[in-house]
């Protein structure tokens, strides 16, 4: 008879459910009780039925918690500074979050990938180059797929290639990937981990129990990244270092020389690709294939494989999506973009002097300075919009740029028609806004497809 856990699940969205009713079905085998508390903004709906009717006690409207668990499952949408995640600590004997709840149940073949920035590009693509290769891989986590409700359906040798984000991290104790990857560091999320030393503290777990069997993939372009590494490759394991910017010199390493594509395992030297042959554009989407291409080539993905993966990977939603094109003017949906980094990087993607650039949303109070000079070097129009448009506006009026004319308009409709207005044939008009998108919409896929929509209307019109 195995041992029977009491389980508190805090939060009821989408990954609060998902444990919860993993957990149910479970009742009286290894689970003995499962209660979920809410949260504050809880109330009654179709999911607190169905997990009453499952056997759980559900409180709702609350984040106190009564009586004393033996383990706490917490949602990542809660601060492990909150006082619901001090409740949690105060009445289970331990707190984790959901992947870490998951690994728990089905630690065999994982990978994972953490960074500020090319999250999700990276895993969707390293999942595409093992599928090139014939072997069953499943993208998983802060993607959108909550790795809990995957583990019923999942063959014994698929692997998880798992997105896990600085939240999901900063609650992780065994998760043990055979590949770990960290793409960056810079500033974004301060709000949830007050500080960015924590930030980076968060990202680092997902190499604590890595072994001197395992890979870790990091890169060495970023300060907080480079730390990270020089400490990871003290404990005496195999670091690949992950760089645009520099040939490095170790035996492990995934970086550019000239357009080509490298990476270097014990000394060798494998070539990957050109530049020009990946199907996706920007710099940054050069180190998102080197780690994906460093990571296929661990879990022994021939050269071929990886070549035809690469080639052949679309461009996914909301990042430096192509979505038209306007006499001689092309339209770019980079909503994802939401901080600074992820701007200048997709810049990257495009002729200088020929960018007109959509900047604007929530405020996210991130310096602008690099921004700003990035902005004045490469684009030729700025219309700045929405509540963050004044600031973003004036960081760039410092610049003080004979190329950058800087415009403000107080939303993205206006913008967008003031960038039509401005681009000639030639011009991307880019959405790229550096912020998140809540001033205006419920997400940043609302609002990238809002911008798609004012691309279809004019495409309609001009054909009228
Ligand atoms: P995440 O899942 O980490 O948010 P995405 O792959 O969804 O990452 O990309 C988010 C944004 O960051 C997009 O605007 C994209 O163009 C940009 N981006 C993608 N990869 C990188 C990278 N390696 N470095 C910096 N920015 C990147």
């Amino acid at each position: 008879m195995p041992v029977q856990k009491s389980i508190v699940i805090l939060g009821l969205g989408l990954t609060g459910g998902a444990v919860a009713k993993y957990c149910a079905e479970r009742l009286g085998t290894t689970v003995s009780s499962v209660t979920v508390i809410g949260g504050a903004a809880s109330k009654p709906g179709k999911l607190s039925c169905e997990l009453e009717n499952l056997g759980c006690t559900v409180k709702l409207g609350t984040e106190q918690i009564e009586g004393h668990f033996d383990l706490a499952v917490v949602s990542p949408g809660i601060s492990e500074f909150s006082g619901f995640f001090a409740e949690a600590e105060a009445h289970a004997d331990e707190v984790i979050g959901e992947p870490e709840f998951a690994y728990r149940q089905s630690p065999e073949h994982w990978v994972a990938i953490t960074g500020t920035n090319g999250k999700t590009t990276t895993t969707s693509l390293s999942t595409a180059l093992l599928h090139a290769a014939g072997m069953k891989a499943e993208a998983v986590g802060n993607i959108g797929t909550i790795i809990t409700g995957r583990l019923d359906e999942r063959p014994a040798d698929s692997w998880f290639v798992a997105e896990l984000s600085s939240f999901q991290l900063a609650t992780t104790k065994k998760l043990h990937p055979h590949v770990a990857v960290l793409l960056n560091i810079t500033p974004d999320h301060l709000e949830w981990h007050k500080t960015l030393e924590n930030y980076a503290a968060a990202k680092e777990k997902i190499f604590q129990n890595l072994t001197k069997d395992d890979l870790a993939i990091i890169s060495v372009d970023d300060d907080y990244s480079r730390a990270i590494c020089e400490r990871v490759a003290a404990r005496g394991i195999r670091v690949c270092e992950l760089t645009v910017q520099t040939e490095p010199d170790t035996p492990y390493a995934a970086f550019l020389r000239g357009s080509e594509l490298i990476v270097r395992r014990a000394g060798e030297e494998q070539h990957i690709c050109t530049q020009d042959e990946l199907s996706i554009r920007g710099l940054h989407n050069v180190e998102n294939a080197l780690a994906a291409s460093a990571l296929a080539l661990e879990l022994h993905v021939g050269l071929d494989a990886i070549r035809s993966g690469l080639s052949t990977f679309k461009p996914l939603e909301h990042r430096i999506e192509p979505c038209g094109e306007v006499n001689g003017v092309h339209f770019v949906n980079d909503s994802k973009a939401t901080n600074t980094d992820s701007v200048q990087k997709a810049l990257t993607a495009f002729k200088p002097g020929h960018i007109i650039l959509l900047l604007g949303g929530h405020d996210k109070e991130t310096p602008l300075t690099d921004l700003a000079c990035d902005v004045a070097k490469d684009v030729r129009v700025a219309v700045c919009y929405g509540a963050a448009g004044p600031r973003i506006a004036e960081a760039l009026q410092n610049e003080h740029s004979d190329t950058l004319t800087v415009v403000e308009k107080p939303h993205m409709h206006e913008a967008f028609d003031k960038a039509v207005a401005v681009a000639k044939s030639g011009d991307t008009v880019l959405l790229s806004p550096a912020c998140s998108s809540f001033d205006e919409f419920h997400n940043m896929a609302e609002r990238g497809r809002a911008f798609k929509s004012y691309v279809a209307d004019l495409i309609a019109k001009t054909r009228e």
